[in-house]
């Protein structure tokens, strides 16, 4: 078999028209921004992989990553010459990571900043810096997607070569093919609904909806000046089944909340069960967590504070360590996201699969392909595809269906059919063609 031997790379910056806005405590979008890089191989495989920077997760905004795609990235992909699948892992898990700190010294803060800001000649603690891990994803994607197609391997190959001590079931494992929902402890995994918008009117809408449509598992954003009457919204919509376990529901506050308000808002929740509270507080502030533990008995779970295993271990470190919410594009690709996902459970941690508002269906695949390699995933989010986009870059959109029921991929790498005509259309500003060797 020929090498795996990239001779063009091409960044898609997208822009694409979503179906309704997205609204949480950081921010507001009704277009969706995804960064696609396609790599084409010697013999004409071609990869995809997906980023969406966000500044308040890994400190990278759209034009930083795509700035470190062109840079810091691309000798790597210049020199990217993998004889073997072994070779193509080895040389794919060593791409660099950029550091970035996410707090800026008091003289840089901005009106509006809501992380914490450090004093003039204080460094950054480890809790402040993150690597800059979304440019890396999509990267990372498109040459495992690429590497996959080329040597005829799938996810299973992938885990194996990692040394990880366990995977899926053996009939779950079979990267190569078409793949059900994946299951855990026997019972198939369901995709949540995510409740996110500011308007009361728009939320009984969607709380109708995704009622409507079977879901169990709900996730609610909140951290806005009416989150009394979402709360009460919430209780007259779900209590019941929230109270009789027939449904979920988790918080999502993206860093909101200071632990001087969080005992008041928490009180608006004592009534329902809450399956979890995620990022309560600002990146960095997670000790102030064990002080916030009398309020509640809903787990944390650690979103924007967690990016890579290092952040795992402080975070375990601290004890507040409950639920790890893995995302493939924060965490800096499928790799490296596995690594924190097995980490996290062999700590005894659980993890929830999260995703990006507004992935394509290219980043939603290489998430069904990780739950693959990891079905231990207590909650799923993803899979939105023409729900919530206007139109999809893949000749199939990957959509919840009823219940929140996983759709399928099939094929080799990551199991959709990539329509670059659309990519190109999709793209503000034109797409950037690299032409390597
Ligand atoms: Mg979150």
């Amino acid at each position: 078999m020929s090498p795996a031997i990239v001779r063009k790379v091409t960044i898609y910056p997208l822009r694409i028209p979503m179906r309704g806005a997205v609204e949480h405590a950081e921010a507001r979008r009704d277009e969706a921004d995804p960064i696609v890089v396609g790599v084409e191989l010697d013999g004409g495989t071609c990869g995809f992989g997906e980023t969406l920077p966000r500044p308040y997760v890994t400190g990278e905004s759209r034009q930083d990553a795509l700035d470190f795609i062109q840079t810091g990235l691309l000798s790597a992909i210049m020199s990217f010459n993998a004889p073997t699948f072994a070779e193509a892992l080895e040389a794919i898990e060593a791409l660099p990571y950029l550091s970035a700190t996410n707090t800026r010294p008091a003289s840089e803060a901005r009106a509006g900043d809501r992380g914490p800001v450090r004093s003039e000649d204080a460094p950054p603690s480890p809790a402040e810096t993150a690597r800059r891990d979304a440019a890396r994803a999509a990267v990372e994607l498109a040459l495992l997607d690429a590497c996959m197609k080329h040597f005829h391997r799938g996810v299973e190959h992938v885990v194996g070569w990692m040394g990880l001590p366990e995977t899926g079931p053996r009939s779950r494992v079979a990267g190569h093919g078409s793949t059900g929902p994946a299951r855990r402890a026997g019972h198939c995994l369901r995709g949540s609904a995510v409740l996110a918008s500011a308007d009361i009117g728009r939320l009984r809408k969607k709380l109708r909806f995704y009622r409507f449509a079977g879901f169990r598992d709900f996730k609610l954003k909140v951290g806005f000046d009416r989150d009394e009457a979402r709360a009460e919204l919430v209780r007259r919509s779900l209590g019941h089944a929230l109270s009789s376990g027939r449904a979920t529901l988790r918080l999502d506050v993206n860093g909101g909340w200071s632990a001087k308000d969080a005992a008041q808002e928490l009180a608006r929740w004592h009534d329902l069960p809450l399956a979890g509270i995620e990022q309560p507080l600002a990146r960095g502030r997670e000790a102030e967590l064990s002080g916030l533990r009398r309020f509640t008995s809903a787990p944390w779970i650690h979103d924007e504070s967690l990016i890579d295993v290092e952040d795992a271990r402080r975070l375990i470190g601290l004890g507040v360590a409950d639920v790890f919410n893995v995302r493939l594009s924060k965490c800096g690709g499928f790799l490296p996201a596995l690594r924190v996902a097995m980490y996290a459970r062999r700590q005894g941690v659980r993890v929830q699969l999260g995703c990006m508002v507004g992935e394509t269906s290219i980043l939603a695949a290489a998430g069904l392909r990780f739950l693959e390699a990891f079905p231990y995933a207590e909650w799923v989010e993803g899979c939105f595809g023409t729900w919530l986009l206007r139109v999809d870059v893949v000749r199939r959109s990957l959509r919840l269906g009823y219940g929140g029921r996983l759709p399928t991929v099939g094929g080799p790498g990551w199991g959709v059919q990539v329509d670059e005509g659309r990519l190109t259309a999709l793209s503000a500003p034109a797409p950037i063609v690299l032409h390597l060797g």
